[in-house]
């Protein structure tokens, strides 16, 4: 059974990890692997060439994935720099090792550039494009973004979009961070109203960290600071391990509140660590306990 099949069964759990640059890099995600694992993660997604970085270690990761038998691997792939034949080769690599499922994404432009620089211009092209060429041998995920894409003039074009991407053939949905929850609510209403019946997978980014929190907001994606998020920022706006504590509890609330809105998947943005990860599941008690 397929990813977004076993999505509509029952509210998974899955992670996103990005690749280290270096062996050693990869040596210690291994470790944080093993960690993840113990949460039986339905899937793992793999990023490619985020922030318009290189694709690192992204084969390795997703090689080692799929060869532990403990998840599904799914593999980020992006508009950049990729012609027709580049995707085509890349997805029949993937596909030897054991790797199946892919979001398909435009990507973040390379520094200094503002074109994909390839044959698709967005992810719809290469989602029609990965459909017509491979069928049903594979699944394809793709993105939902509540607050809008940032070069979207409102975040409701983006909904047009995204039917777009279902009518193309895409299997399931993996959102941008919010932490604006009362936007994320209208954007689900406003997907099922518009005929979107994809299950989502919701992206849920921990907060641990005061600037890495602020940055992921609004570095990139033009995300909302809501006020109880502006407040836990600004009451612990000196003390690190306050912020990290208090973060993680705002964390499970936040997982709670999707819960209830009905979403198929918890996908949390594992930033490379099981520690944290671990604690905020054990904390929620959503997932049961590690193996
Ligand atoms: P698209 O869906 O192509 O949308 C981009 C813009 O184009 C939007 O304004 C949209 O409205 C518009 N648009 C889309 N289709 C059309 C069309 N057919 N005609 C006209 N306009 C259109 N980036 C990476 O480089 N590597 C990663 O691993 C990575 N992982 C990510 C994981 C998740 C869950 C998410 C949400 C994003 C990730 N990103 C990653 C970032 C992503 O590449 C950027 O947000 C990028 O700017 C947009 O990608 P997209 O697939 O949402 O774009």
């Amino acid at each position: 059974m397929g990813v977004a099949e076993r999505m509509k069964q029952k509210t998974t759990l899955s992670f996103e990890v990005f690749p280290p640059k270096t062996e050693a890099g990869m040596e210690k995600l291994r470790g944080v692997l093993e960690e993840l694992y113990r949460w039986r993660p339905d899937w793992i997604s793999c990023t490619y060439g985020a922030g318009g970085t290189d694709k690192g270690y992204n084969l390795e990761l997703c090689r080692a994935m799929a060869g532990s038998g403990r998840t599904t691997p799914v593999s980020h792939y992006t508009c950049i720099h990729h012609t027709r034949q580049d995707a085509r080769r890349d997805i029949d690599g993937y596909l030897e090792l054991g790797v199946r499922d892919f979001l398909a994404l435009r990507g973040d432009f390379l520094p200094g550039e503002t074109a994909t620089g390839g044959d698709f211009d967005h992810a719809t092209g290469l989602i029609a494009f990965l459909r017509e060429t491979y069928g049903d041998r594979i699944g394809i995920a793709c993105s939902g973004v509540p607050e809008g894409h940032i070069l979207s003039p409102d975040w409701k074009q983006d909904v047009a979009v995204l039917k777009r991407k279902q009518d193309l053939g895409a299997d399931f949905i993996i959102t941008q961070l919010t932490f604006d929850m009362e936007q994320f609510k209208r954007w689900l209403d406003a997907i099922r109203s518009a005929g979107i019946h994809l299950p989502v997978a919701v992206g849920v980014m921990p907060v641990l960290d005061r600037d890495k929190c602020i940055r992921h907001c609004v570095s990139m994606n033009g995300s909302a600071i809501p006020r109880p998020l502006a407040r836990h920022i600004s009451k612990y706006y000196n003390d690190p391990e306050g912020f990290l504590e208090h973060g993680k509890d705002y964390t499970v609330e936040q997982m709670r509140e999707y819960i209830s809105l009905g979403v198929n998947d918890l996908h949390i943005y594992a930033l490379n660590r099981s520690d944290a990860v671990s604690d905020i599941l054990l904390r929620s008690g959503l997932f049961g306990r590690p193996d």
